[in-house]
């Protein structure tokens, strides 16, 4: 008689671990919607409530009204919206 031992391996699962390595040192540096690189810096002047991001890498720039609550973050959103609303026009503009 031959009796099949159910072959199973009892191997045991690694997991990896994976560490996250946050650095909250850094400047608010935001991608640039144009050039594509981390220099993009959005700041907020409460005193004339004008929220400014610029681009230090492709000088791509929009200043606009903040609101009260506006925070940098949502300063950039906007910023990234206007961009991607104004498309190419640009490029287009031609004297
Ligand atoms: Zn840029």
């Amino acid at each position: 008689m031959i009796e099949n031992l159910s072959g199973e391996c009892g191997m045991g699962r690694r997991r990896k671990q994976v560490v996250k390595i946050v650095r909250r040192t850094l400047p608010e540096l935001y991608l640039c919607p144009r050039c594509g690189k981390n220099t993009v810096k959005a700041g907020i002047n409460k005193s004339t409530s004008k929220a400014t991001v610029i681009c230090s890498s492709c000088n791509l720039r929009s200043s606009f009204d903040a609101t009260r609550n506006m925070v940098p973050v949502d300063a950039y959103c906007v910023f990234v919206d206007q961009h991607y609303s104004q498309g190419s026009q640009e490029e287009t503009e031609v004297a």
